[in-house]
C-alpha cells in the first residue's frame, strides 16, 4: 500500500497548503488533521497542522519531502473548532496556515505540547544498583524512594534527600534511573473559595430578568442566537451569571466575551466572587505561559468559565454549553487587519456548531443583530433598570444659542456647577483625544498637517509636540507659522484642553482625564478607576474609554460635548457609532439612588437622529436606521467585501482595482452572479496614510452565498494580475470601517 499523503497548514501568507510524506517510524493512524507537526519548508524548519491525509499529490516524487516531527499524539482542535476555522479561512479568504496560528496561543505555535506535562523517574529494569559505591548515600536515598520500579514526579521524591535533584542527574548518567514526561492531570478546584463565595449577596432578579433567564435556561442544549437587549444598568450581567450558573450546573462550560476596554477588574470581581477559581481570564495583559495555562486549562475542562476578549472565541473546550458576546456591537470583535475576522459572527457560527446557544448582549446592539432578533423572534429586552435607579433624562444644547468658551455652553457650565455642589460626580464626554485637533495661522491660514497622511496634525501641549493620530508620526510643537512667520493658535477642543478648562473653571473639583494619553497602562486605569469609586475625583473627562462597561455610582450628570463629529460622516455606519456611544455615555448617569441626567452640545438640534434619540430612544433610532439601510442597499439588507490596495502612488492602486473590476465582471457574466454590484474603484477617504496611497473597491450583493463565490473565484485571479506587483492588497468580508 503506498504510503499516505498529508495536507499541511503552516504558517505563511500563501494562500495553500502543503503535502509531505508521513515521518519516519510513525504509524500513520497517528497522524489525524488537527495534530502539529515540525516541517522542513525551503531551508527553514516549520510548524504545521495536518489538515487532511489523501492518496494523491501534484508535487513529483523526488520533490515531495516527510514530516520531521509528530508533535501532537491527539488533535489539537477538536473537530468542530478544527472545522470552525476551516471555514473561518474560507469565509474570510485567508490562508489557513495564518488562521490556525492565530487560533492557538502563541506557545503551542511554538511547538509546546498542548497538554501540561511534568517530568517523572523510574529505576530502569536492567539497572545494576550494585555498581553505586555504598558510601554514596544521596543515591541510596533516592534510590530507595524508587525500588517499586514504577514512575515517580518530584513530589514523591523531593523528601528522599535534600540534593535529589542532582542525585538524578548522576543516577540518569549512570544509566541507572531513566526519565520521562507525564501529562500534569487537572483538579477542579472551585470548592476551595466557597467561604468567600457566600459572602457576595446575590441579588433577587426583577419579573423581566427572570423572564430572560427562563428562555435563556430553555435554549440550552441547542442552538439558538439570542439577543438581550437591556439598558445600561438594567442588570444584563446579573442575568450572564445566572444563566452560567444553570450552564455549569448542566456539567458545561461557558465562554464570556468582552470587549479589551470593558473587560473591567469589577467585571472580572463580579465573575470571581461568583465563581470563584472556575474562571479563567484570556485578555492582553497576559504573558505566553498565563495564556498557554488558561487556554490548557478550558480545553480540559478544569477551567468552566472562560472570559476573553476577541480571540479568545478560538478557545478549545472540553464541553461547551453556552457563548456571551457582552456589548455585541463593539467593533472591537472585528480584527481590522490580517486575519479580519469577525468574532461575534465566528461565535454564532461556532455555537451552531456546537448546538449551543449564543447570548448577544448590548444596551445598543448592532444593526444587523437588532434585525436578526426581530426576523427570528429571539429577542429578549431589559427595558429597566435594575432595582432602584431610574432613566437618566436627556437634553439637547443648542450651540448656536449659547456660545461654548473653550468647548463648554454657558448652560452646561451652571450644571457641573451645581451638581458639584451637591456633591456628585460629573463625566464629560469627547472623543477626541489631544490639547486641539488643529494648528491653524490665522494670518495666513496655514494648518499643520501630517507629512505622510492626508490629515493634520494633533496638538499634545503639555508634551509640547505636534502628533499625527493615524500614523504615530510626532514633530516639536512650533509657535510660529511656517509660512508667514505669524503666530499659530490651536483650534478646537481635544480632552487635554477641556481637562485645562475645567481645572480653571472649577479649581475645588479633582480632576481627572482618561484617554489613551493619559492611561498608557492597564494598572493606571484601574487606579484611576478607584479614586473615582472613593468619590475622589469630582470631574472625570474622557473619550470612549469612559464609555463602556464602567460602573460609576455617583455620577449623575454626564455631558456630551460634540455630538455633532459623525452625524455627517461619508460612512454609512457613521450614525450607528454616534447613537451608539451617546446612548453608552448617557448610561453611565445616575447608576443608583440619584436621578441622572445628560446634556448633549450640538450645532444641529433638529438633526433626525438626535431627535429620535430624544424621542424614542435606542430603540427609535434604529427603526428609522434600518429603514435608511434597506432603501440605500446597505447590511443588513445586503453583504459587502472590501478589497483595498495600497501603493506608493495612487495610480497604481487605482489601475490594480480596475483590472480586478474587470476580472469579476468576466466572472460575474454566470447567472449566479447576479445580484452583485462592483462599486469603484476609488480613493480611500484619506487616501494617503504614513505614506502609502490607498484605494478601494467594494462588492455588494444581495446573498453571503454568491458574494462568496465570486470571491472564490476572482481571488486566485487577483493573485496573478500583473498590476498586483506594484500593490498590497487585502480582502475585507463584512467590513465595518470603509476606508
Ligand atoms: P448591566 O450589565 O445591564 O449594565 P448589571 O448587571 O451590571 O447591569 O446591573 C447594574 C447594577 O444593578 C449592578 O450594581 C447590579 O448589582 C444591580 N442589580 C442587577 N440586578 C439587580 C436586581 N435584580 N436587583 C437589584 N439590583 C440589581
Ligand atoms: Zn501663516
Ligand atoms: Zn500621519
Amino acid at each position: 500500500m503506498p504510503e499516505p499523503i498529508l495536507r499541511i497548514a503552516v504558517d505563511t501568507p500563501l494562500r495553500r497548503v502543503f503535502d509531505y510524506l508521513p515521518a519516519k517510524n510513525c504509524s500513520a493512524n497517528a497522524l489525524q488533521p488537527g495534530i502539529r507537526v515540525w516541517v522542513p519548508l525551503g531551508r527553514r524548519r516549520a510548524l504545521g497542522m495536518i489538515v487532511a491525509r489523501t492518496t494523491h499529490t501534484d508535487i513529483p516524487a523526488s520533490k515531495l519531502r516527510r514530516i520531521d516531527t509528530v508533535i501532537d499524539d491527539e488533535p489539537l482542535f477538536d473537530s468542530v473548532l478544527f472545522g470552525l476555522l476551516q471555514f473561518a479561512s474560507d469565509y474570510y479568504r485567508h490562508p489557513i496556515g495564518e488562521v490556525f496560528a492565530a487560533a492557538m496561543p502563541g506557545l503551542l505555535g511554538k511547538g509546546a505540547p498542548v497538554n501540561a506535562q511534568h517530568s517523572v523517574w523510574r529505576l530502569r529494569s536492567d539497572a545494576s544498583i550494585a555498581d553505586i559505591p555504598k558510601r554514596a548515600t544521596r543515591l541510596h536515598a533516592v534510590l530507595h524512594a524508587l525500588n517499586d520500579h514504577q514512575w515517580h514526579d518530584e513530589h514523591a521524591l523531593a523528601d528522599s534527600h535534600a540534593d535529589w535533584r542532582g542525585a538524578l542527574r548522576d543516577l540518569v548518567q549512570r544509566g541507572v534511573v531513566e526519565t520521562s514526561r507525564q501529562a500534569t492531570s487537572t483538579t477542579l478546584e472551585i470548592a476551595s473559595n466557597a467561604g468567600a463565595l457566600e459572602a457576595v449577596p446575590i441579588p433577587q432578579l426583577n419579573a423581566a430578568q427572570q423572564q430572560t433567564l427562563q428562555n435563556i435556561t430553555a435554549a440550552l442544549g441547542s442552538f439558538h442566537t439570542l439577543l438581550l437587549h437591556g439598558v445600561t444598568g438594567s442588570g444584563k450581567t446579573e442575568v450572564y451569571l445566572r444563566a452560567i450558573a444553570q450552564v455549569l450546573e448542566r456539567g458545561e462550560q461557558a465562554l464570556v466575551l468582552a470587549p479589551e476596554i470593558a473587560l473591567t477588574p469589577q467585571l472580572l470581581t463580579r465573575f470571581t466572587a461568583r465563581f470563584g477559581d472556575a474562571v479563567v481570564v484570556l485578555h492582553s495583559a497576559l504573558n505566553d505561559s498565563e495564556r498557554l495555562n488558561a487556554w490548557r486549562a478550558a480545553r480540559t475542562g478544569q477551567a468552566r468559565i472562560v472570559i476573553g476578549t476577541r480571540s479568545a472565541i478560538f478557545t478549545a473546550l472540553a464541553k461547551p454549553g453556552l457563548i456571551i458576546i457582552d456589548e455585541e456591537h463593539d467593533a472591537s470583535y472585528k480584527q481590522q487587519e490580517g486575519f479580519r475576522y469577525s468574532a461575534r459572527d465566528l461565535g454564532i457560527a461556532r455555537a451552531q456548531r456546537h448546538g449551543i446557544p449564543v447570548l448577544l448582549g448590548s444596551a445598543t446592539p448592532s444593526l444587523e443583530t437588532l434585525q436578526r432578533a426581530r426576523q427570528t423572534g429571539n429577542l429578549l429586552s431589559l427595558p429597566q433598570r435594575a432595582g432602584e435607579a431610574q432613566p437618566p433624562t436627556l437634553k439637547l444644547i443648542d450651540l448656536r444659542q449659547h456660545g461654548a468658551t473653550q468647548g463648554l455652553s454657558t448652560p452646561v457650565m451652571m450644571r457641573i456647577r451645581e451638581h458639584l455642589d451637591a456633591g456628585h460626580q460629573v463625566l464629560l464626554y469627547l472623543n477626541r483625544r489631544g490639547f486641539a485637533p488643529v494648528l491653524f495661522c490665522p494670518s495666513c491660514g496655514w494648518s499643520a498637517p501630517c507629512a505622510r497622511c492626508d490629515a493634520r496634525l494633533t496638538v499634545h501641549k503639555r508634551q509640547h509636540k505636534l502628533v499625527c493620530h493615524h500614523c504615530g508620526h510626532e514633530q516639536p510643537l512650533r509657535n510660529e507659522c511656517p509660512s508667514c512667520h505669524a503666530e499659530v493658535k490651536p483650534v478646537g477642543q481635544g480632552t487635554e484642553r477641556i481637562e485645562e478648562t475645567l481645572a480653571q473653571l472649577y479649581p475645588d473639583a479633582p480632576l481627572a482625564r482618561i484617554d489613551r494619553d493619559s492611561i498608557s497602562r492597564k494598572g493606571e486605569l484601574d487606579a484611576v478607576l478607584a479614586r473615582i469609586q472613593q468619590r475622589e475625583v469630582k470631574l472625570l473627562v474622557g473619550t470612549q474609554m469612559v464609555s463602556k462597561g464602567h460602573h460609576f455610582p455617583h455620577v449623575t450628570l454626564v455631558v456630551i460635548l460634540d455630538a455633532d463629529q459623525g452625524l455627517f460622516s461619508a460612512d454609512f455606519r457613521a450614525s450607528e457609532r454616534l447613537a451608539q456611544s451617546i446612548v453608552q455615555v448617557a448610561g453611565r448617569a445616575g447608576r443608583e439612588t440619584h436621578a441622572g441626567e445628560v446634556l448633549i452640545q450640538t450645532e444641529y438640534p433638529d438633526h433626525p437622529l438626535l431627535q429620535q434619540l430624544l424621542n424614542a430612544g435606542y430603540e427609535g433610532f434604529a427603526d428609522a436606521a434600518l429603514a435608511e439601510r434597506e432603501a440605500a442597499h446597505w447590511p443588513p439588507f445586503t453583504r459587502l467585501a472590501l478589497l483595498r490596495a495600497e501603493a506608493n502612488d495612487l495610480g497604481k492602486a487605482l489601475q490594480f482595482l480596475r483590472d480586478t473590476r474587470t476580472a469579476a465582471q468576466h466572472i460575474k457574466h454566470g447567472k449566479q452572479y447576479s445580484g452583485i454590484q462592483v462599486l469603484g474603484p476609488a480613493p480611500a477617504p484619506m487616501t494617503r496614510k504614513a505614506g502609502v496611497h490607498r484605494a478601494h473597491l467594494l462588492l455588494q450583493s444581495d446573498s453571503a452565498k454568491t458574494l462568496q463565490a465570486l470571491l472564490a473565484a476572482l481571488i486566485p485571479k487577483m493573485d496573478e494580475l500583473p498590476s498586483a506587483k506594484s500593490v498590497r492588497w487585502s480582502v475585507d468580508v463584512d467590513p465595518i470601517e470603509l476606508f
